[in-house]
């Protein structure tokens, strides 16, 4: 009898400068950022909200999660620009992270890298958006709303 190899779903290598995580209980994710969707998910069973999105549900313990598109504005809370990075990610240097918050939930990631740098303040508006890489990987930024 053959052995059945075993399927390995690996969508999430797609994401960021460098993936960490190729596999996830979340992959979907990548699919929906595929389609431009940057995406977090809700406990249905008792309404707590994840961004990034999770398999279970820390809150109730239960595993009965929907997702939702992150959409309208959020408040940019923090950033800070890196002018060093991580191993993996010293091509990209200089750009900022940043934190935006849309009231039920939180979306860290990267600042635009075009927006003037007098420009940004925290509290200003801001919207999350799909971004495909030079090398052809996908992640989000925020842009100005
Ligand atoms: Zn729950």
């Amino acid at each position: 009898m053959a052995k059945k190899e075993k399927e390995i779903d690996v969508r999430f290598s797609k994401f960021g400068t460098v993936s960490f995580t190729s596999t996830t209980k979340v992959n979907d994710f990548m699919d929906r950022l595929e389609q431009g969707k940057v995406s977090g998910n809700r406990c249905k069973d008792c309404g707590k909200v994840y961004f990034p999105p999770r398999a279970d549900c820390h809150n109730c313990l239960g595993n009965n999660m929907e997702w939702f598109d992150v959409t309208g504005k959020g408040r940019l809370v923090t950033f800070s620009k890196l002018e060093y990075a991580p191993v993996g990610f010293e091509n990209d240097i200089p750009y900022s992270i940043a934190l935006l918050d849309f009231g039920d939930y939180k979306v860290f990631g990267r600042l635009a890298g075009d927006i003037p740098e007098n420009e940004i303040k925290v509290g200003m508006e801001m919207k999350v958006v799909r971004n495909e890489l030079p090398n052809g990987q996908l992640n989000y930024v925020f842009q100005k709303a």
